[in-house]
């Protein structure tokens, strides 16, 4: 698979949004890039620089194919093939994510939930199961799980984090506030919310 720059991987799914609507609301068949471009608010070469940048390239005054893009975007993103995800935590925040139906189109499923809380242990957020966090290992080895999310606080990272670096686990979406270090095998992604606020306040304040 091509390799894309993050900048680029980050703006893909916002296209991938854009043309999954002009099928679904107006069963359009083509999409310029000036048009993805003007409902994102960026430059339209940007646009056909990133959609390039995965291989795929437009039809000269006619613009993209809906259906093909949507498709090549699918394949080349691998939201064709959900993943099986752990979570770990199962307060405020995992609850929510946990029952956000929305991840699946993105590919992401969330099939288990881990904690330490006796009383959250054996009952269920949705159809999925809250498990001790002592059956993680053997999860994820049992059901070759890759993907685990951390929402839990920042005080039981450390003890966390030598379960998740134990067990057979590829990369990790971090929501817990902080900077994470593990072994380098696996991949970390650290996500802070507040810095989406940070970038709302910085364009108001420039507008
Ligand atoms: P919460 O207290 O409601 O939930 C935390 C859960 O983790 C609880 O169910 C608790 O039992 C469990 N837990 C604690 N220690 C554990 C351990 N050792 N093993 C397994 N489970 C354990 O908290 P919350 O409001 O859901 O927030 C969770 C974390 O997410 C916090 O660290 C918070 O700062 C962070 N957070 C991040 C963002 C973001 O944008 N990244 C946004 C909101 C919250």
């Amino acid at each position: 698979m091509k390799q894309v720059s993050i900048p680029t991987l980050k703006r893909l799914p916002s296209y991938y949004n854009i043309i999954s609507a002009a099928i679904v609301n107006y069963g359009k068949k083509y999409i310029s890039s000036s048009k993805i471009a003007k409902e994102l608010n960026i430059d339209d070469t940007q646009v056909r620089k990133d959609i390039a940048a995965t291989g795929y390239v437009g039809k000269p005054k006619v613009g993209f194919d809906t259906f093909e893009l949507k498709l090549h975007l699918e394949q080349f993103l691998g939201f064709n093939k959900l993943k099986e995800a752990y979570l770990i935590g199962a307060g405020n925040l995992g609850v929510a994510l946990a029952k956000y139906e929305g991840f699946k189109k993105f590919g992401l499923d969330i099939t288990a939930i881990f904690d330490n809380n006796p009383a959250k242990i054996g009952t269920k957020v949705q159809n999925k199961q809250i498990y001790c966090i002592s059956r993680f290992q053997d999860m994820v080895s049992k059901n070759n799980v890759k993907f685990v999310i951390i929402t839990i606080p920042a005080s039981a990272v450390s003890n966390i984090i030598e379960i998740v670096e134990s067990s057979q686990i590829k990369a990790i979406w971090n929501f817990s506030p902080v900077n994470l270090k593990v072994n380098k095998d696996i991949i970390v992604l650290n996500q802070d919310l507040a810095t989406s606020f940070v970038t709302l306040v910085h364009l108001l304040n420039t507008n």
